[in-house]
């Protein structure tokens, strides 16, 4: 298989689907695109998120749903490749759940599953630049959640609430 150094992420076409123009160019306005008919791209680092409103009909029955918003977020590539190897003793994972995991992750979880996978970037969870890093995500509010709920005695049978 021969597969180029570089793929393009964004080209344009004429009607006939011919390639024109360097690949990767924003603005077509050099005279090559003046049959330019459809921009192109595709980009590698895109986990996108849908929320879409579902619409019922008089019975409460789903019928077709409405576009409500979307999104998209990136990742790092090197924090995904340690989270498919499992590096550092962790379990491997499919690239599609690290991808998941990293695109998802607010900065200071990123950050701390950088450490954990034992990249040259990143800092422990809570350490103090954890602390001083005010993003959150639903992977560190789960986690402050657990420790705001955490009981902090056992209760005994007999013990009054
Ligand atoms: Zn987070």
């Amino acid at each position: 298989m021969n597969i180029p150094d570089h793929i393009p992420i964004l080209w344009y076409e004429d009607k006939d689907g011919n390639f024109l123009g360097e690949p990767n160019l924003q603005v077509p306005d050099s005279n090559e695109f003046k049959d330019a008919h459809v921009q192109i791209s595709e980009f590698p680092f895109q986990l996108r998120t849908t929320y879409l409103e579902l619409i019922r009909d008089a019975y409460g029955k789903v019928g077709s749903s409405k576009k409500m918003m979307e999104g998209e977020s990136s990742w790092s590539d090197d924090l995904v490749c340690a989270m498919i190897r499992g590096d550092k003793g962790h379990q491997p994972m499919t690239a599609s759940r690290a991808i998941q995991i990293a695109a998802k992750a607010c900065e200071r979880c990123m950050n701390s599953l950088a450490h954990e996978y034992g990249l040259t970037w990143g800092y422990p969870e809570y350490s103090p630049e954890w602390q001083k890093c005010r993003t959150s995500c639903q992977w560190c509010d789960e986690t402050q959640n657990k420790k705001k709920f955490e009981i902090p005695y056992k209760l005994k049978v007999g013990d009054k609430l």
